[in-house]
């Protein structure tokens, strides 16, 4: 039988890849929009080549009912909960709306399943934000978390309730610990983003320099595509559980510099200035994840190197840009 699954946050990088995933798994897939965005083409510009395959909900996870009016009206087999204010530096800006925002949509949405359809699946798009401060090194699910950013408190508080629903209630709930996650559909504002973008208009002549914060700032870095795929495998288990998805391998924000300006045969120290104004209040330094759970239980493994998502995101940056310039 074809299974229903829900997807919250459809239209961000990681629910496209996961339509895409699923869809070539041949499910049927929902997807909730916020209202304001569901006009927009560019809200809506990553997932447009699969607009005639999934439908698309107007719901917010800031509305209670609006989540409970969808949840109510299918039965769906599995939730991926991925919606959420998911940029760090924002957060610092206005914690208040990351908080709310993402504790409560997280709470709403788990409470509508709790009511209206318990047996259905549902995953937790948890952070390495959540780490934060870390008191060792890589960070596994017993890692305790000491989170630095607004952020990463709400996404802790969002990792509790996911628990505390399958704990209380009894219901199939996971949690995905995610390390960070990138390819060409990253938001803009990241700092990965921001480099293969800024890469590809300084090769296209259309910039000069690249203004960035701390540059030392270590992360380990994987693609979406791969990262979707664990999300998936969590949800096929016997049992519900949480799994940490990392490739293991750190890099600092400098080297990702020094490999994408190399990409276009470029020097990253001719281009890049420091900007002060760009570090922020405070920072999870170093976060390495240990995946050996997700790798033996879920036999799930990282497929693209460094070096392949850094090319794949300065090609697709000088393409994207380039084709607007003819
Ligand atoms: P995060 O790990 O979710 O916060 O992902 P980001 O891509 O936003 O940031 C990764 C790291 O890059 C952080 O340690 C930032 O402080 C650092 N960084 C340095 N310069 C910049 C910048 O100009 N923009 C962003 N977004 N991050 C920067």
């Amino acid at each position: 039988m074809t299974k229903r699954a829900l997807i919250t946050g459809i239209t961000g990088q990681d629910g496209s890849h996961l339509a895409e995933h699923l869809l070539g798994l041949g499910y049927e897939i929902h997807g909730t929009v916020r209202p304001v965005a569901a006009e927009s083409a560019a809200a809506t510009g990553r997932i447009a080549h699969l607009i005639n395959d999934i439908s698309l909900h107007s719901a917010s996870i800031e509305s209670y009912p609006s989540i409970y009016r969808l949840i109510g009206q299918y039965q769906f087999d599995e939730c991926y909960h991925l919606a959420a204010r998911s940029f760090v530096a924002e957060s610092f800006l206005d914690g208040f709306s990351t908080m709310s925002v993402n504790i409560n949509g997280t709470h709403y949405i788990l409470a509508a399943l709790c009511e209206l359809q318990p047996h259905c699946r549902f995953y937790f798009a948890g952070s390495s934000e959540m780490f934060g401060n870390a008191l060792e090194s890589p960070q596994n699910e017993n890692t305790p978390f000491r989170p630095r950013s607004p952020y990463g408190i709400s996404k802790v508080a969002g990792f509790h309730l996911t628990r505390n629903f399958r704990e209380t209630h009894g219901m199939f709930c996971s949690s995905g610990i995610l390390f960070n996650h990138e390819g060409p559909r990253r938001g803009r504002e990241f700092v990965t983003r921001k480099i293969s973008i800024a890469v590809a208009r300084i090769k296209l002549g259309l910039a000069t320099e690249l203004r960035l914060g701390n540059v030392e700032s270590r992360r380990d870095w994987g693609h979406a595509a791969d990262y979707v795929e664990g999300m998936y495998a969590m949800l096929q288990q016997p049992e519900p559980d949480d799994y940490v998805i990392a490739t293991g391998e750190t890099h600092s924000v400098k080297e990702f510099c020094e490999m994408a300006f190399a990409c276009v045969g470029l020097d990253y120290r001719d281009y890049l200035v420091i900007d002060e104004k760009l570090y922020r209040p405070s920072e999870s330094y170093v976060l390495t994840g240990d995946s050996s759970k997700a790798r033996s239980v879920l036999n799930w493994r990282p497929k693209h190197t460094f070096q392949a998502l850094v090319s794949e995101m300065v090609e697709s940056d000088l393409e994207i840009i380039g084709r607007t310039l003819k």
